[in-house]
């Protein structure tokens, strides 16, 4: 090995391959490797019980495509104008072909017998019929998916060191090999053939998000606290180029308070539920500016025959009437999916009050004065209330075409929430190549360094569709 001042001399621990992030992606890169024969190590940022990243907080919802020419045309489809390599996509949607395959052969349960595939996003595109989303939430309970995903790699020899964020990648200076990774703490882990990194997107770092993610000054998760863009910092560090950058599954409009890392959904906005009471969104200006109860697709809705991210002036605010507010908790707190229902376990009150006494709430007698408590014009507040009111009265949003919720805000005292943009995921990160190698602009790959999963998706356009998992890596 040409020597480098840079590599330590010594190391405190050492694998063929080294993965960092234990979530999808990481049990993907893990499980395969190991089953390859590597002796395999994984860094994960969180404390032992919050492993998982988004992977433990999602619907459980995962794919299989049953032909690759379709599952391309899907894609391709998907993409539209935001082009992708051919090769990338090919390869993706050979992958996704065996993912039960896969699965079954790990001792997993594909699903596909259990469940009618659900909740393709855009069934209209050539190729969608291949799809088939599987979800099994409903059926077992939250985090179905990701509890066979841990099994997969516990019941393996497979080493998981827990709170140990990977902080910078050691590169020799001449080769550019990447020979392994420094941790927050300063241990120096020895990679022997290679680092795959899978630490998830940048949700939590609102200066990437500002710089970014379009139309968006800040924006909070509702998925794991721990994914802060640290591999694209170090991807970057070693001369990776980006890609996907400003793409992510959202936004949505939630609450998020400084006491809660994550994101609260709030009921009144949930396309399928139709709580009694009033209830609208405003922006700065006191004015509504979409429909409230449009089922979005992760953020996306129909603008002038082309699928835009729903526009998110900040700050924004639910406002409500006391009817809203008497009828029961304003979050659904139940575990199903999301960091705050099944990581943070926030136990919202039944009748609200402790919310209102936190301040997350606001109150006031009147529209008028509850405008002045958050900053927006008594007069425009009252006037878009008036205008929401008569819709109400004739049945039909002339303004948005809201359907759902048609109540007038009358009943006072008078409420109001503050929402915040919210994602799933981002899907940028350091840019890859077919064989899930990390690139450097010119396109050439850094030697021994691979990605996988929500950090840098192979796709603009992924909204619907799972990350791939590197079974080649
Ligand atoms: C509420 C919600 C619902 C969703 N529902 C679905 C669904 O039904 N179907 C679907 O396909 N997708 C869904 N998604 C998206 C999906 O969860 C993600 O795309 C996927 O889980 C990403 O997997 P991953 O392994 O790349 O990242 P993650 O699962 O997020 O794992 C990343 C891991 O890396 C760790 N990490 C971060 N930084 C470091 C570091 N420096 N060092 C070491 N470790 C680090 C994190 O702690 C985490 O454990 C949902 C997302 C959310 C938030």
């Amino acid at each position: 090995m040409t020597h480098s001042p840079s590599v330590p001399q010594t190391w405190d621990h050492e694998a063929d391959v080294v993965v960092v992030g234990f979530g999808a992606a990481g049990m993907a890169a893990a499980v395969t490797a190991h089953e390859l024969g590597a002796k395999v190590l994984i860094l994960e940022k969180a404390p032992e019980g919050q492993e998982g990243g988004n992977t433990r907080v999602a619907g459980q919802g995962y794919l299989n495509t049953s032909s690759v020419e379709s599952a391309i045309a899907y894609l391709t489809a998907l993409n539209g104008p935001f082009t992708v390599p051919e090769a990338m996509v090919r390869v993706w949607a050979e992958e996704m072909c065996q993912n039960n395959d896969w699965l079954r052969g790990l001792g997993g349960d594909p699903q596909e017998h259990q469940h009618p595939p659900v909740g393709i996003e855009f069934p209209d595109l050539p190729g969608a019929d291949c799809v088939h989303k599987f979800h099994d939430g409903p059926t077992y309970g939250y985090s179905y998916t990701w509890k066979l995903f841990e099994r997969l790699v516990k019941e393996r020899p497979i080493g998981i060191l827990y709170e140990t964020p990977a902080k910078q990648l050691i590169q020799n200076d001449i080769t550019k090999e990447i020979l392994g990774v420094r941790t927050a703490q300063g241990l120096r882990i020895k990679a022997r053939k290679a680092v795959v990194l899978t630490c998830g997107g940048f949700e939590n770092n609102q200066e990437m998000i500002r710089n970014y993610l379009p139309g968006v000054p800040y924006c909070y998760t509702s998925g794991s606290p721990y994914n802060e863009g640290d591999g694209i910092t170090m991807a970057m560090s070693v001369g990776a180029d980006l890609w996907h950058m400003n793409n992510y599954a959202g936004p949505s409009m939630a609450l998020k308070v400084p006491e809660v890392r994550t994101s609260f959904s709030m009921q009144a906005l949930h396309y399928s539920k139709q709580p009694p009471g009033g209830a609208i969104v405003v922006g700065p200006d006191g004015k509504r500016f979409t429909d409230e109860k449009y089922k979005t697709r992760h953020g996306k809705v129909p603008v002038n025959g082309r699928w835009l991210p729903l526009a998110t002036p900040c700050p924004m605010f639910l406002i409500f009437d006391h009817t809203h507010f008497a009828a029961g908790p304003l979050y659904d707190g139940h575990p199903s999916h999301g960091w705050t229902q099944i990581v943070e376990r926030y136990e919202w009150s039944a009748d609200n009050s402790a919310e209102l006494t936190k301040g997350w709430i606001k109150t006031a007698p009147t529209l008028g004065a509850l405008a002045e408590a958050i900053g927006l014009s008594p007069a425009t507040l009252d006037a878009t209330v008036a205008r929401w009111n008569q819709s109400c009265q004739m049945g039909r949003d002339t303004e948005f075409n809201r359907t759902l919720m048609l109540n007038p805000i009358v009943e006072g005292p008078f409420y109001a929430v503050e929402l915040s943009p919210s994602m799933l995921n981002t899907q940028g990160g350091p840019r890859r190549n077919e064989r899930a190698q990390i690139v450097r602009p010119d396109g050439t790959p850094i030697p021994r360094l691979y990605s996988s999963g929500e950090l840098a998706s192979p796709a603009l356009r992924m909204s619907d569709l799972c990350p791939s998992v590197p079974h080649r890596a």
